[in-house]
């Protein structure tokens, strides 16, 4: 479900006259407060062994539970792009990031509770210390390491996790 449809009420001052602005806000009739709905920064990885095969999350977690998905997850507040993937690497997968690149975004819906949030996805290639022992924890169910040739973009349950990972193909075909 969209804000405007879920949000009945200013969160400044608690009026229900909140009322939508436009597509991108809603404005408080009673205390003039608007509400833009910015997009939610949010991290993706590549991260391939030494047979270049690329590292495959099995979700645990709604939406797109049990579908495949690439380690990362929202940027904390006050952190930055880099290390929210460093972090959320560690976290899920335990590993060590060596190196990182920036290598593209894409805007992205995520239903969270019945409300659709706008997410802008930043995508990094990510070499790690070793892949090696990685354990799977957090919102990761499996790990499997896919050899590029036998990679479905289909099977990835997110709409720009999947749009990333045909971007992915594409290049290293290159
Ligand atoms: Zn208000």
């Amino acid at each position: 479900m969209i804000f405007s449809k879920l949000f009945q009420f200013c969160p400044v001052c608690g009026s229900n006259d909140f009322v939508v602005n436009n597509e991108k806000s809603m404005r408080c009739e009673a205390c003039d407060f608007i509400y833009y709905v910015n997009a939610s920064a949010a991290t993706a990885a590549f991260i391939q062994n030494e047979n270049g095969d690329l590292l495959a999350c099995r979700r645990a977690k709604e939406p797109a539970k049990g579908t495949l998905d690439l380690p990362g997850g929202f940027v904390d507040n006050d952190e930055t792009a880099e290390k929210a993937i460093v972090r959320e690497i560690k976290e899920e997968l335990n590993g060590e990031v060596e190196k990182l690149e920036y290598l593209f975004s894409l805007p992205n819906l995520y239903e969270y509770c019945g409300l659709t949030v706008p997410t802008l996805d930043m995508f990094f290639a990510c070499r790690l210390k070793s892949t090696k022992n990685l354990k799977a924890s957090d919102d990761v169910e499996a790990l499997e390491f896919i050899p590029l040739n036998k990679l479905q973009p289909n099977d990835f349950g997110l709409k720009s996790i999947r749009k990333g990972v045909e971007i992915f193909l594409e290049k290293s075909k290159l």
